[in-house]
């Protein structure tokens, strides 16, 4: 979060007092407009924000080596007196070494900074001078480019040395010592104004919970943040501090869902099993158990007056959509019109089809509206019997304004924004909301981002799958690996082969659709090859999919517009080319459209490798099948944010809390507020 939570706003406006941790900088001693300048760099603008500042890390400066005791390898803070500087250059000028040397009476210290010649500027023979670094060698003991810190005499001194220091980021300009002094004074002088949050629910340390560090005062936190008394405490500080960023996010996401619950009336749901009765006979399958229990959890939800939010959560292929129509024949047996909306236009088309396949002997309409295709308007309902609508976007787009909405069933949720979400939701009156992902969310993200969503999860796969085997092979294995395809080929399988471009592009080598599918289509010969991405016309792209469906096409080259939601259960192979461009999240959603039916599938990743990062990845790929493992994997290769698209997931930035590590308590938070949420009434 950009400010501390719980800080009242700034009210000097409106003539009330104001708090003083809103004051500008230069209202703490010794700040004036320069300080407040090199400050504003580093959007330090009032004296709060002076006070939150996180320290990059902290020095343990109690008991400093003397020189003689540093050893080689070793990372070591020394304190000297500097001796002689000088800068050698060599090469013809074109290279240099400025040196400075130090000594603490038990033997010198070289400091050595390549091609840096400026630094000569910044320090002078008889100061006093900090330097941490790895000792590079031992005769004569030298660092190279250490941090470097001087040391002023007198009352100041014990701020830097003889505790445990912190160091800050910085700004050019601007020195550790400073920074560490301007954060002392604001301490001093405003320190004891740091309120508790107004949510002050962390009042007490409650015996048996496994947090340390939660239940410190703010003052305390903050203060230990900056300078603790032992090197573990900054630790514990943070945690203080991130469970007070966590509560308030909680705060804001746990009362709008209870905002929901008291004003707003849902349309009863739940249904009378006249029409699942025959929809489950009907199908050639038995229903797992974790879908059975899913299916339970949905009917209470949609037999109560309180509209339905949930999050059904399930990896691929553990048959979500099953499920969404079990939940839609709830509600058009309730009475009730259903929407159901899909990211792209091929999974809609898929979905109309497997709905029209499902519900017309049932008597159900299933009109299907993607907006940009002449066919789409073509069949509207003829009764006014409740209707399952199908759609993309245009759901939203193109006024779709069907009256006595029961239910709203979203799929493949990652491709929806909040607002997306919220905007189809407000056409209906406030109703029943399903959002089907397949996209594993890390337990921590979850509870942030879909804090306001009950979670439902698919935990267990169909019975009688093919195994997936996924290989991980460089560019000159290709030979191989078509002789492989066209074996599964022969055997009446299919194969999906993914490229990452549609085009290819002047910058790169990185492979495209375009260029590849001839050569796709000669290398597997006699086979039919099917060629499908984004930029084809829509009837082009139903006209392919159709044919893979029927297996009429034997392979299909593509974009990763099959990434979601595709079911074709006889296909086994799938092929990603150039696989190191691709997301971990994404090459599971990939995989996952094989291993669907009966046969033994394999996922073949191609990629150059070069990189220890794209090895790494790939080869987590190979050795994880489970979603959520991978989901986990992803956030901690390539950052939260980038997972879920921070900007328009409005998921906050957090100063203190790290939704990698601080699991527990991101779950304290939410039961704490959970808990005072409950006691309002
Ligand atoms: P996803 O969860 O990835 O959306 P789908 O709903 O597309 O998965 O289901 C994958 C495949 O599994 C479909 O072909 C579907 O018909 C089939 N399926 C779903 N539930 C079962 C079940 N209980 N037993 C057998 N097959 C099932
Ligand atoms: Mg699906």
């Amino acid at each position: 979060m950009d400010r501390p939570p719980n800080l009242p706003a700034n009210t000097a406006d409106n003539g009330a007092p104001q708090d003083p941790l809103d004051l500008p900088v230069r209202a703490v001693r010794g700040i004036g407009p320069e300080r407040a300048r090199l400050l504003e760099r580093m959007r330090i603008l009032t004296v709060g924000d002076l006070l939150f500042v996180r320290p990059r890390r902290h020095e343990d400066r109690r008991h400093l080596l003397t020189i003689a005791k540093l050893q080689k390898g070793q990372s070591s803070t020394v304190l000297g007196k500097i001796v002689a500087l000088g800068t050698k250059t060599f090469r013809g000028g074109t290279r240099s070494v400025f040196e400075v040397i130090l000594t603490d009476d038990t033997a010198r210290l070289h400091c050595r900074w390549w091609n840096m010649p400026f630094m000569e500027r910044l320090f002078t023979v008889g100061e006093e001078l900090l330097v941490f670094g790895k000792v590079v060698s031992e005769r004569p003991r030298t660092i190279d480019h250490p941090e470097t810190e001087k040391i002023d005499g007198g009352d100041e001194r014990s701020i830097h040395v003889g505790r445990v220091a912190p160091i800050y980021p910085l700004t050019e300009g601007l020195y550790q010592r400073n920074m560490r002094g301007m954060v002392w004074a604001a301490l001093e002088q405003f320190g004891h104004v740091i309120k508790e949050p107004e949510l002050a629910i962390v009042p007490s340390a409650p015996p048996g919970l496994n947090t340390p560090g939660a239940w410190m005062p703010r003052q305390t936190a903050v203060r230990l943040l900056h300078f603790p008394e032992e090197p573990h405490e900054p630790e514990l500080a943070r945690r203080r501090l991130a469970l007070d960023e966590f509560v308030a996010l909680q705060w804001e996401i746990q009362r709008r869902r209870k905002n929901l619950e008291a004003k707003s009336k849902a349309f009863p749901c739940a249904g009378s099993n006249a029409l699942i009765r025959p929809f489950l006979a009907e199908l050639p399958f038995k229903l797992t158990d974790a879908q059975t229990r899913v299916l339970r959890e949905i009917r209470t939800d949609l037999g109560g007056s309180v509209p339905m939010r949930r999050l059904l959560q399930g990896d691929v292929g553990t048959g979500k959509t099953v499920v969404a129509a079990c939940a839609a024949l709830m509600t058009l047996e309730s009475g009730y019109n259903v929407a159901l909306m899909a990211p792209t236009q091929i999974l809609a088309d898929q979905l109309a089809t497997n709905f029209r396949r499902w519900f017309g002997s049932l008597g159900i309409e299933v009109p299907l509206l993607t907006g940009n295709r002449s066919g789409d308007r073509e069949s509207p309902p003829t009764s006014d019997r409740p209707t399952l609508w199908i759609g993309t976007h245009a759901l939203i787009e193109n006024g779709f304004t069907a009256t006595r909405l029961g239910l709203v069933i979203i799929d493949e949720q990652h491709r929806f924004g909040v607002a997306q979400r919220e905007k189809l939701v407000k056409k209906g009156f406030y109703p029943h909301l399903l959002v089907m992902t397949a996209t594993p969310i890390p337990r921590t993200l979850g509870l942030t981002l879909y804090g306001d969503l009950d979670l439902s999860i698919l935990d267990q796969s169909p019975e009688g799958r093919g195994r997936i085997r996924t290989h991980v092979r460089t560019p000159d294995a290709l030979p191989k690996v078509w002789d492989f395809i066209r074996k599964e080929l022969a055997q009446g399988r299919q194969a999906y082969i993914v490229y990452p471009r549609i085009q290819d592009s002047e910058e790169d080598d990185v492979k495209s659709v375009t260029r590849e599918f001839p050569r796709v289509a000669e290398a597997l010969k006699p086979y039919r090859v099917g060629l499908l991405h984004g930029q084809l016309n829509p009837d082009e792209k139903d006209q392919v999919m159709e044919k893979f469906r029927k297996g009429s096409l034997n392979a299909l080259v593509a974009t990763s517009v099959i990434e979601v939601g595709i079911d074709v259960p006889n296909a086994t192979v799938m092929l990603i080319e150039n696989a190191e461009q691709f997301g971990l999240a994404q090459l599971h959603q990939l995989r996952g459209r094989v291993g669907r039916g009966k046969h033994a599938s394999h996922c073949i990743l191609v990629g150059e490798q070069k990189t220890d990062a794209a090895k790494d990845r790939l080869k987590v790929m190979a050795e994880t099948s489970d979603g959520f493992e991978l989901a986990e994997a992803d956030m901690r290769l390539r950052g939260p944010g980038e997972l879920t698209g921070r900007a328009q997931s409005g998921l906050p930035e957090f100063r203190f809390g790290d939704l990698l590590e601080d699991r527990s308590l991101v779950e304290l938070a939410r039961n704490l507020v959970k808990q005072r949420l409950g006691n309002m009434k």
